[in-house]
Formats: C-alpha cells, sequence, structure tokens
C-alpha cells in the first residue's frame, strides 16, 4: 500500500514513512491510494473474534510490505493489553436504537489511547530498526497530551515535548502530563492559548533546518496512523450489532475529525453505515458547512467539551479529497482560501456526496449537561460531556427504527471535573488512577509563548 498527498505535490511513500513523516512535505494529509476492501463474509466473522484479532485483519493490508505488518499482532496485543477491560471497546445499550461504544478504558481514559498505544510501538519499532530517532513534538487542549506521553514514555527512540496552554487544562489532564518522571518526557507549558501552542508546532515544523535536525515527528491525527487505528471499533461495534446484514449509524463527538473520517474510512472499506452524525458543541463550523456548503472559520468558544472546542478542523481535508474525486488542485484552492480569506465554498457536487452519508447536529452547553443526567437516571451511567454531545446528536437523528445508532463515548468523566460538578455533584465512581495522580509530584517547564524559547528547549533536551 502506498500513501499519496491530500495537496499532489508530496513524494508517494509507504506506509511507514507516511507515518514517520505524518505532515506530507506539501503541506497536505497522506491518505491511502486506495480504499481496502472488506468482503461480507470477513466483516461478518468479526463479530466471533477479539478485538485483537479484528485490528490485525483491518490494518494489515494498509501496512503493505512494510516489516511492521509481520509484527502487527504482537504490537496490537501489547497496545490493548494496558486497557482495563477484554474487550477493549465494550458497547452498552442505551435506548431501543441507541447504543454506547465504549472507548475510555484505556491508560489516559481518553478514545486517544485506541490509537496512541498502538502508534507509539510502530513508530518506536520503525525507529530502532532505522537506528534513528525521533523528536516527537505535540500541542494539546487536554486529551492528546495524556494519550501520547502515555504511550510513548520509556521508549528509547523517541523523546516527547508536550505544549499545553498554562492554566487552561483541567487538573487531572494536567496532572496526567506532569507526573510522569521519564526524563525524555516533557511537558510544557506555554503562556498562551491552545491556539498559541498549535501555532507554535506547526513553526517549529515548518522550519525545515529545524525539522530535519531534530528529526521532529507528530502525533495528532494528521497523522494517518492514527486514523487507522481507529479504523477498527467502527467493524468491531458493527458487527456486534448485526452488520453487514444490517446498516448501522454512528454519532461521532467531532472536532479535529479525526475519529469521524475513520468512520468514513469504514464505510468506503465496505461496512454498510447508513449515517455517521458529526456531533458537535456550540464550536459548529462543520454543522455549518454541510448545512450551507461555506466553511467560515470564526471565534472559538471554550465550552465543558474542549477537546471539541476548534475552528481549523484538519482532517476535513481528508473528506475534501475524497468528495473532490481525489482532485488535490481542488484541495489546494479550498485550502488557499481558508488561509487567505478564511473561507471556502464546496462545489455542489462534492457536498451533495457528503450529504450522502454524513449528517451534522449541534448541541449546546445546556442540552449537554440535561444529557449527562437524563443517562444517569435513565440508565444509571455517568457519562463525559463529549460523549454526552454524541448522545444528543443521537437522538436527533431520523432513521428507521431498524437502523441501531452506535454513540461513540470518548472520554471518561473523571477527567472533566468542572463538567461533572455541574451535572453530578461528584461521581459514584473515580478511577483509582485518578486519585493517585493527586499524591503525585508534578514536573513542569515554563516556556514563553516563543518559538526560539521553545527550539532552543527542544535542541538542547532532545537526545
Ligand atoms: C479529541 C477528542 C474528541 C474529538 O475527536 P476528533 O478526532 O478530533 O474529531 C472528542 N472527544 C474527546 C474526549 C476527545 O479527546
Amino acid at each position: 500500500m502506498k500513501y499519496i498527498s491530500t495537496r499532489g505535490s508530496a513524494p508517494t511513500l509507504g506506509f511507514e514513512d507516511a507515518m514517520l513523516s505524518s505532515l506530507a512535505s506539501d503541506g497536505g494529509l497522506y491518505v491511502p491510494q486506495e480504499w481496502v476492501q472488506l468482503d461480507k463474509a470477513v466483516i461478518a466473522s468479526f463479530c466471533d473474534k477479539s478485538y485483537e484479532a479484528v485490528a490485525v485483519e483491518v490494518l494489515t493490508p494498509f501496512m503493505g510490505d512494510s516489516v511492521l505488518a509481520q509484527r502487527l499482532p504482537d504490537f496490537v496485543a501489547q497496545a490493548y493489553a494496558t486497557f482495563s477491560t477484554p474487550e477493549v471497546a465494550p458497547l452498552a445499550q442505551l435506548t431501543d436504537q441507541i447504543h454506547l461504544l465504549e472507548l475510555y478504558h484505556g491508560p489516559s481514559l481518553a478514545f486517544k489511547d485506541v490509537a496512541m498505544q498502538l502508534l507509539a510501538r510502530l513508530m518506536d519499532d520503525a525507529l530502532i530498526r532505522r537506528g534513528a530517532r525521533a523528536s516527537i513534538i505535540g500541542a494539546t487542549s487536554g486529551d492528546t497530551g495524556g494519550a501520547a506521553i502515555a504511550a510513548f514514555r520509556g521508549r528509547e527512540a523517541v523523546d516527547i515535548f508536550i505544549l499545553y496552554p498554562d492554566g487552561r487544562v483541567s487538573d487531572v489532564q494536567r496532572r496526567q502530563m506532569t507526573s510522569v518522571s521519564d526524563a525524555h518526557v516533557h511537558a510544557i507549558a506555554i503562556d498562551g492559548t491552545f491556539d498559541d501552542c498549535q501555532s507554535l508546532v506547526k513553526a517549529a515544523f515548518n522550519d525545515s533546518a529545524f525539522r530535519t535536525q531534530c528529526a521532529l515527528s507528530g502525533v495528532n491525527s494528521i497523522n494517518w496512523a492514527r486514523v487507522m487505528a481507529q479504523i477498527v471499533y467502527y467493524f468491531t461495534a458493527a458487527a456486534q450489532l448485526g452488520a453487514p446484514d444490517r446498516q448501522v449509524a454512528f454519532s461521532v463527538p467531532t472536532g479535529n475529525f479525526g475519529d469521524i473520517f475513520a468512520g468514513y474510512a469504514a464505510a468506503r472499506m465496505g461496512l454498510p453505515i447508513a449515517q455517521l452524525m458529526i456531533a458537535t458543541n456550540v464550536n459548529d463550523i462543520l454543522a455549518r458547512t454541510l448545512q450551507s456548503g461555506r466553511y467560515a472559520l470564526g471565534a472559538v468558544t471554550a465550552t465543558h467539551s474542549p477537546s471539541m472546542d476548534i475552528q481549523v478542523s484538519s482532517n476535513f481535508e481528508r473528506l475534501l479529497f475524497e468528495v473532490s474525486n481525489r482532485d488535490a488542485a481542488k484541495v489546494c484552492a479550498y485550502m488557499n482560501a481558508l488561509t487567505q480569506e478564511g473561507a471556502f465554498d464546496i462545489d455542489e457536487a462534492a457536498l451533495a456526496t457528503m450529504r450522502q452519508i454524513f449528517a451534522a447536529a449541534r448541541i449546546d452547553e445546556r442540552e449537554t449537561l440535561a444529557i449527562m443526567q437524563e443517562v444517569k437516571a435513565t440508565h444509571g451511567l455517568e457519562i463525559d460531556p463529549h460523549s454526552a454531545v454524541g448522545v444528543g446528536a443521537a437522538q436527533k437523528m431520523d432513521l428507521a427504527a431498524d437502523i441501531p445508532i452506535i454513540s461513540l463515548a470518548t472520554a471518561h468523566p473523571a477527567k472533566f471535573p468542572q463538567a461533572v460538578a455541574a451535572a453530578y455533584g461528584a461521581l459514584d465512581n473515580t478511577p483509582a488512577s485518578i486519585t493517585a495522580l493527586a499524591d503525585k509530584q508534578e514536573r513542569i517547564t515554563h516556556l514563553p509563548n516563543n518559538i526560539e524559547a521553545v527550539q532552543d528547549f527542544i535542541r538542547t533536551h532532545k537526545r
């Protein structure tokens, strides 16, 4: 399998190189040259198989002739042994139609563990075989940092630098990043906002001398390997509910569009998905785009579901590429307009193709808390505010009653103490890993919002 860039002028790469480079050199994102096809019999067999076995079947064809493909069963086994439930991604039934897919049983209690635990093992192995090292740099509004540090700590071939906005992540999220003692893990509090952190990371990548000198690599969802790992649970969940003989639908709390793009990939691979619901909070740029055809940047509002407080939804570029029949020139035109004018208009035909499978709904702050309470009152389940946005959007879906809706539960509520206090007062159960954080020593580097300061720090601390 080869990978091509959505902007058409970066070199075509194999799986390993696409994974290690993360962002394509033309500024685009890598996508597989063709979609792997799984036939009905294969999909039907998934309902009797373990999560790990399905992961190996779904992911191997994406790895082509990479050595990683042979070692995949080991990496998958190790990655999901870190989860607190053997099912990895269990389903819980909420109503006759709506099911919750629990993706928060990994070490950092957010769905980002599902991909990050696998990615860390793949990257480490590829680097060690090449006798290479990498400096992993990432910006986080909270969950990506904790998941990346949990996955990459202790790995010999990498140093990891996570930039987070000082004072703007939850206590739990900060402690997950700062209480790790490994010397090659650096949690950096930036005197600025999340947007500042993201600009610093981009500036570091765009300095090509620095990028080469420090062998920068990225672990956010612009990295294809992360999206790829998330395809698996769309298949396991759907097969448990009767696919491929029955259609299913998904409601996905959406920020950077990585998770829901994995669902789109599953559909392209042969999974019969009736609808993919883009569930957003009041930062509803994607819902407005699907309705009007115009993608227009606005200001970000802080909400109870901070991991979806976003305007530039990176993986939407991958969808634009697909619905434009892989016309890279078209994608370049959209992205240039976005940079220059802060907006672009999607072609009628492309928009119509999008609407065949995607729907969108916006859930406001009041509804989010009300849904958290409703799910607890009616089902005894405490859910996090992001998952509540998913359930709220699922309730708005207008589908035949025999199509099950799978709503993705993307984090454990214990990660969001403020929303929990507002909705529940206190949680019935707080995981021991969260309680234990309070007693751990924190190690934080404070840096100004300044690219030279960040680059100096990375240069001196990479091994
Ligand atoms: C990152 C995140 C999301 C959004 O996922 P995307 O792939 O960025 O769309 C939703 N919920 C939680 C809890 C997250 O951490």
